[in-house]
């Protein structure tokens, strides 16, 4: 997707070092992070919200949600973390291309 930031990461127009990566996803650490530690993963394929889901996507969004469990010891998140996935305006949504906010190295507060 043109003029997509997080797709130009994926391709390697836009430097991210890769905490992880597969054929279907990327981790990588949120530039401006809101709490110690603060990772993105992301899926390859272009879309922005929920809202987009259909069966392809529902089973890459699926495969994100049983890799992140893999990775709690080797991204420090061990004794917990808060997943967060913004949507759209309200939802405080700047990046429209979907992505699964991993928040945790602390004790978060403010929920
Ligand atoms: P959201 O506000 O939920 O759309 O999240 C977008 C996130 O992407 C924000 O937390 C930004 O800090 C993060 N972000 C924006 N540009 C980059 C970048 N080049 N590398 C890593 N994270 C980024
Ligand atoms: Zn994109």
């Amino acid at each position: 997707m043109e003029n997509c930031i997080f797709c130009k990461i994926i391709a390697g127009e836009i430097p991210s070092p890769r905490l992880y990566e597969d054929d279907q996803m990327i981790v990588i650490r949120d530039i401006e992070p809101r709490a110690k530690l603060h990772y993105l993963c992301m899926p390859k394929v272009h879309f922005a919200t929920l809202k987009e889901m259909d069966d392809a996507r529902a089973e890459i969004v699926k495969h994100i949600f049983a890799v992140i469990p893999t990775l709690e010891k080797e991204l420090g998140l061990e004794e917990g973390y808060r997943v967060v996935i913004n949507q759209g305006t309200n939802g405080g949504q700047t990046v429209p291309h979907l992505h699964i906010h991993l928040l945790g190295g602390e004790v978060l507060g403010g929920f």
